[in-house]
């Protein structure tokens, strides 16, 4: 059976904020160039205009859950028409840094229905071929944020994001790999990029490299 993200390859990452996730976009990318495979990381919420009023929204106090909801959905969108389908039909990996895994976890949080907001999701996003899930307790991701420079802003008190983790956890797909966050960058990432390139081999990817 054909993959539906063929020729291309939909690798998203997901967990709280300071779990290691955009440090280990950069590290797959690098990957893949090795491999010599075409890669673009992209983000979400994108900076677009709905991704930048969800942006803003963070810091000057969040929206109404279903206000939030439709602009994620919408961002959403925008960002699977103009950056996801035409990379993947390109036959790129697209690494995601969040994608609608992070809907579910977050605004299911504040008392949305994680399977719901996921089948919503799934009605016009490509699901991925691989989510590696960083996982690590609420505590360790925002002293890393504080370590990082920034202040924990409305998406990161702690209570909160002990509800997010449990949801992230809770996510049944195949497709979702749980990946032990607390440990250093290396270690997180050589565990990763076994997967990655199994994942890219399953896909029969890695026959392309010359
Ligand atoms: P995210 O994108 O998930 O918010 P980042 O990749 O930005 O996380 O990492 C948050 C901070 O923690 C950065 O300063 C980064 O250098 C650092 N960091 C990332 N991964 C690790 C790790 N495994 N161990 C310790 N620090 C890390
Ligand atoms: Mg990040």
């Amino acid at each position: 059976m054909q993959r539906p993200n063929d020729p291309g390859f939909l690798l998203v990452l997901e967990g709280i904020d300071g779990a290691g996730k955009s440090t280990l976009a950069r590290q797959i990318a690098g990957q893949c160039d090795a491999l010599g495979l075409a890669s673009v990381i992209s983000r979400e919420p994108t900076d677009g205009p709905h991704g930048t009023a969800l942006r803003r929204s963070a810091k000057t106090g969040r929206l109404g859950l279903d206000e939030e909801l439709d602009l994620f959905l919408k961002d959403r969108a925008e960002h699977v028409e103009t950056l996801i389908r035409p990379a993947l039909a390109r036959g790129e990996i697209v690494i995601l840094d969040r994608y609608y895994f992070s809907t579910a976890a977050y605004q299911g949080a504040r008392g949305g229905d994680p399977a719901e907001i996921i089948a919503r999701n799934e009605r016009f996003a490509p699901a991925p071929d691989l989510v590696l899930l960083l996982d690590i307790d609420p505590l360790g991701g925002t002293g890393r944020i504080r370590q990082r420079g920034d202040v924990p802003d409305d998406f990161e008190a702690e209570s909160y994001l002990a509800k997010v983790r449990a949801i992230f956890l809770a996510l049944s797909q195949p497709c979702v790999h749980r990946v032990d966050a607390a440990r250093s960058a290396d270690d997180v990432f050589r565990e990763c990029a076994v997967l990655v390139s199994d994942a890219l081999a399953d896909a029969g990817l890695l026959s392309r490299v010359t």
